[in-house]
């Protein structure tokens, strides 16, 4: 036991996921030795930070001598490299040393332990003796073997955790927290990531509290530290007092009733005080998310993220894999339309086996780019789409479409997938719905001249606002500058609006703005007509259409855009619609 194990700490981040937990810390550590957390032991608690210290080594003992009595004759070669393993733990190098670093620099064992191998790892690598080098190797062993006992971590997994916990880590991907157990893990919280990372998205489809962007989370907080994680407010507190703990208890109780309250209301139509009814869908990432959306009153999958299926895989999902997997989700949909998203591969969310490495990857071979540039992968998931659409209502969606060629181009391999169909003679559906992200800004510039070559436009903010404003939108740096109030932002959104009625191509939005119910009169203003949310959203959003009537918010948003800048877009939205704005479940709020 340290000091710091009884100081309470509050830590400020990005709110990315609403809710609140409370439970005990657990490190997933990615990088090794980076995060070994370290801190200062007085005088009087060395004893008992060496105790600390010998008791790891004694498990880590037990534990080889019990690996070694399991082993059978034919691996004895293996049993003899864990008995030198054993000889190393109590080796005076390592041992000894490690006490005494305790000792005089009035440190932790963790940090001890590191600062001892990093010092004898490279004498043993100098060696010339090839055997003696090779220990150098065993020594990391050894050591992670200790770490392991004194902080839990080494070598973590999210898949096989198996307590319920609160991750903490210096970055999660998405691929990793799509992996995430809900009756394992409680919440997470993240020393990067900003605000629109799809890891956020992710956690609010999984309803779980997160806060990213904390800086310091892995260097503060310890393994087993119990943590408030309020992921409305973006706060952490490390080692809660007893009247935080009671304060954060109560908060969490009034956070679920109010979720439960509006959960009940979801199967209410979203019509406007002045009758005119709007779409509100659902967006999901995995196949199983599509009966939350249900269970809440979506009505449809407005989108798909379908990148999912690929990405923490050694190789390529066949068509018959994704067919089952487009499939699962229109059958729990009957009659409801299923925007499918093709495949929305790099930028943020990089295969497990891509090997090629960009330096600007949000700026990269992403989405349709890579899928125009590797057909093979693209009519695969073309063909599975076309499949799937004879169980129901499928609509296409492609990601990231930059000009009309790129339309045109995924129009000609969607015939060349429904012609193979035909010829190879599987059941189909050879007329889908074939609409586009609009996520980049030249495409929204191009607007009027996208809408004669499409079926509907979908509006992503996310990308939107990071392409517009120039920022990455997982860097917590530059998370200040993404608003989708800025004028920029609303001027495009105006203008996309507009195109689309004039040649008369419905507008929605997918995008997380649309999941924010103090935005839904700007939305309806502007003519939107379908909006797609996160599952959890969808009640609240459903309760805001129900307040506003699209007439008052059509003048306020002529009013909105005579504004320049975001704090008197803010205050004019404040003044007029305040009272829409849910704290529970406002994100954005720092
Ligand atoms: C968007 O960019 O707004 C969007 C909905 O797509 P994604 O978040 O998957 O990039
Ligand atoms: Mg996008």
């Amino acid at each position: 036991m340290t000091e710091q194990a009884s100081r309470e700490i509050v830590l400020h981040g990005i709110g990315g996921s609403p809710g609140i937990c409370i439970g005990k810390a657990y490190l997933v550590d990615k990088d090794g030795v980076d995060v070994v957390p370290k801190y200062a032991v007085c005088q009087t608690k060395l004893e008992a930070e060496k105790k600390r210290f010998k008791v790891a080594v004694k498990k880590a003992i037990d534990e080889l001598h019990a690996i070694i009595k399991e082993t059978s004759a034919e691996l004895r070669e293996n049993a003899k490299i864990l008995e030198t393993h054993v000889v190393l733990l109590k080796d005076k190098m390592l041992y000894g040393r490690t006490i005494d670093t305790i000792d005089k620099e009035h440190i932790n064992a963790e940090w001890a332990l590191r600062k001892v191998v990093l010092a004898i790892k490279p004498l043993f690598e100098g060696m010339d003796d090839p055997y003696l080098r090779d220990r150098a190797e065993d020594v990391g062993n050894v050591c992670e073997r200790i770490m392991k006992h004194l902080t839990g971590s080494a070598g973590v997994s999210i898949r096989t955790i198996d307590k319920r916990v609160i991750l903490v880590a210096q970055d999660l991907s998405p691929a990793e927290t799509s992996q995430i157990q809900l009756e394992r893990v409680m919440g997470f919280v993240t020393d990067r990531g900003g605000r629109a990372s799809h890891t956020s998205i992710i956690a609010r489809s999984l309803e779980i509290p997160a806060v990213l962007g904390l800086e310091k989370a892995t260097s503060t907080i310890r393994n087993d530290d119990i943590i408030v994680v309020d992921g409305t407010a973006g706060v952490v507190v490390v080692n809660p007092s007893e009247e935080t703990l009671a304060q954060a208890e109560t908060r969490k109780i009034e956070f679920e009733n109010r979720r439960a309250f509006y959960a009940r209301s979801g199967h209410l139509p979203a019509k406007t005080r002045d009758g005119i009814e709007l779409t509100v869908m659902g967006n999901i990432e995995m196949p199983e998310e599509v009966v939350a959306v249900k269970d809440r009153g979506g009505d449809g999958i407005g989108l798909y993220r379908t990148e999912f299926q690929y990405l923490a895989r050694q190789d390529f999902p066949s068509e018959d894999e994704l067919y089952e997997h487009y499939k699962d989700v229109l059958d729990v949909m009957p009659g409801q339309p299923v925007t499918i998203r093709t495949l929305d591969i790099n930028g943020d969310k990089a295969m497990a086996h891509n090997s090629d490495i960009e330096e600007n990857p949000v700026l990269g071979l992403r989405a349709i780019r890579y899928c125009l540039k590797k057909p093979e992968v693209f009519i695969t998931q073309l063909r599975a789409i076309l499949r799937a659409a004879q169980h129901g209502q499928v609509r296409i969606l492609v990601p990231m479409i930059s000009k009309i060629e790129e339309v045109q181009q995924t129009r000609r391999l969607l015939e060349k997938a429904a012609e193979s169909l035909k010829k190879e003679g599987f059941r189909h559906q050879r007329r889908v719905p074939l609409g586009i992200m609009i996520e980049v800004p030249s495409a929204a510039i191009m607007a009027d001249a996208l809408a004669r070559e499409v079926d509907f436009f979908s509006i992503g903010t996310n990308d939107l606002i990071q392409y517009t404003m120039a920022i990455d939108r997982g860097n917590r740096h530059v998370a200040y500058l993404y608003s989708p109030l800025h004028p920029a932002v609303l001027r495009l959104l105006k203008h996309v609006t507009e195109a689309g009625a004039r040649h008369n191509v419905p507008v929605f939005m997918c995008g997380e703005m649309a999941g924010e119910s103090i935005y839904v009169p700007i939305l309806l203003g502007l003519g939107i007509k379908e909006l797609s949310v996160n599952a959890q959203a969808i009640p609240l959003i459903k309760s805001a259409v129900r307040a506003v009537d699209v007439e008052q918010a059509r003048q306020f948003v002529d009013r909105l855009l005579q504004q320049t800048t975001i704090a008197q877009i803010e205050k004019l939205l404040e003044t007029t619609y305040g009272d829409l704005k849910n704290n529970h479940h406002h994100i954005w709020e720092r």
